[in-house]
């Protein structure tokens, strides 16, 4: 039992030591946001004073000063001034106040007041890596009987089944030690309690204000991206996000150069004042070899999430222009060639990428499977007619995905898998392009720009992305003026 309330009380003195951070880091966001004008935040009223804490603090040290002032100028004058007579002290004792029953001071009591009145108190559990909420409950002596219950108690359960690091558990014991409640997290915005009695477990579910607040970053390369990304505040997630966005039209790992620049709006997941995720890239401008890529992020009428340049043109391409990721070209497109295993000259009319087999192999464009069988030395093979001009093909696969023949699918959707079927000497992806039924070299033809959006759904996209592209456009001005000073 003393064991017990022991350890209670040191995991409430934990939870209330990481209550008071969470708090002084909150304070402090309050602080630095206000401060930091390149911040935009959409949902915090700007207000230009109130008395918080970093104001109660100035203002105290500003009082401490006066106060010193006051004190050591006279005594510097009285002493100056040779008085014989010592002001005379007295000590007078001060009766201190009873602490409360049940208060920190108070080592003999647990977590209980003395009435036996039961505290709101969580023992607050952060899950580590590798930790199920299995491990977690073997952990602090809990009942598998009461997972199981919290389990059953869900309509979804994933919330309990898929855990992630970092992820915080609250559970509250009876004197006896028994589970009473469990708190967590079910989503970004909602925290649930369960209550276990006799009768079984209910349920409480409180939601949580989210917000999203907004942020604007500028950088200019100089080292690499991430480096660039890292000086202008961005996390590496955000630095990935970005490269993501303009990636069909910028080879990162071949076209940046040293004085490239970025800005970018971006946002930022909040749950009640605390940082809780990083959030999407919103609009950026990127600044590559002099020239300038611009990506808004708009959601098309088809529901779909898409990055799109000023003139409403998706920058995702029609095509990917490797339907694979590969190790190595293992053979390039060329009208004559020494087969190698057949050993007499033919055309290669396709490229072969070279790749682990089981490798995913993803459709170019959105189209039409129009085979999906074995074919002589192609092994298994898959063509997809994309329009009316274009098709492409993909050949010596170990497997097929699960699209059948006829069937649609959209651009980056697996369709099978890297192998050796057919006539190959190890395992890579033969990949061609057709115009017109005429085999074209899939590395250096021309790929057709996707459609821009629809007239019907142009003017909304303009009006929508305008304040956007506005705040872009300051931040911009801004690095230029500065650049030009
Ligand atoms: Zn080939």
């Amino acid at each position: 039992m003393t064991d017990l309330r022991h350890d209670l009380k040191t995991a409430r003195h934990k939870t209330r030591r990481l209550a008071i951070r969470r708090h002084t880091q909150r304070r402090h966001f309050h602080f630095y946001s206000r401060c930091s004008s390149w911040t935009f935040l959409q949902n915090v009223a700007a207000s230009p004073i109130s008395w918080r804490g970093e104001h109660w603090i100035l203002c105290g040290v500003a009082l401490l000063l006066t106060a010193l002032v006051g004190i050591v100028l006279p005594t510097f004058a009285k002493a100056t001034r040779h008085d014989p007579a010592p002001t005379p002290y007295t000590t007078m004792a001060l009766d201190l106040p009873q602490l409360p029953p049940g208060s920190e001071a108070d080592p003999t009591i647990g977590a209980y007041g003395v009435d036996g009145s039961a505290q709101p108190d969580w023992h607050v559990v952060t899950v580590r890596a590798g930790q199920s909420l299995s491990d977690i409950f073997h952990e602090e002596g809990l009942s598998s009987n009461d997972l199981q219950h919290a389990l059953d108690s869900q309509d979804d359960a994933s919330a309990l089944r898929h855990i992630r690091p970092g992820q915080e558990f609250a559970f509250e014991l009876d004197k006896g030690g028994a589970l009473t409640a469990m708190r967590f997290e079910r989503g970004d915005a909602t925290r649930v309690i369960l209550h276990f009695n006799a009768d079984g477990v209910t349920q409480t579910a409180e939601a949580r204000a989210v917000e999203r607040r907004t942020h604007v970053a500028h950088g200019m390369v100089t080292r690499s991206l991430f480096y660039a990304g890292e000086r202008a505040g961005l996390t590496d997630t955000m630095v990935l996000k970005l490269a993501n966005a303009f990636g069909y039209d910028i080879d990162f790992a071949q076209d940046l150069r040293e004085g490239d620049s970025f800005s970018v709006l971006y946002d930022d997941v909040y749950r009640e004042g605390e940082h809780l995720r990083d959030g999407d890239i919103i609009a950026a401008t990127f600044i590559n070899q002099g020239k300038r890529y611009t990506a808004i992020r708009y959601t098309n009428a088809d529901g779909e999430i898409l990055f799109y340049n000023e003139a409403g043109r998706p920058l995702r391409k029609s095509f990917l222009r490797t339907p694979v990721e590969f190790t190595r070209i293992s053979s390039a497109f060329s009208t004559g060639r020494m087969h190698p295993i057949l050993g007499y000259m033919r055309a290669h009319q396709g490229v072969d990428y070279a790749a682990p087999t089981g490798t995913p192999i993803r459709a170019a464009g959105n189209g039409k499977i129009t085979f999906r069988g074995w074919r002589n030395g192609y092994g298994n093979f898959v063509t997809i007619q994309h329009n009316a001009t274009i098709s492409t093909a993909y050949g010596h696969m170990s497997r097929f995905a699960n699209e059948k023949l006829g069937e649609k699918v959209k651009q980056g959707e697996t369709i099978g898998y890297v192998g050796m079927t057919g006539l190959a000497t190890g395992p890579h992806l033969h990949y061609e392009f057709r115009v017109n039924g005429v085999h074209r070299d899939p590395l250096t033809v021309t790929l057709p720009a996707a459609e821009p959006l629809p007239a019907t759904q142009l003017a909304q996209f303009k009006q929508k992305t305008a304040p956007m592209l506005a705040k872009l456009k300051i931040v911009d001005g801004i690095q230029l003026a500065r650049a030009s000073d």
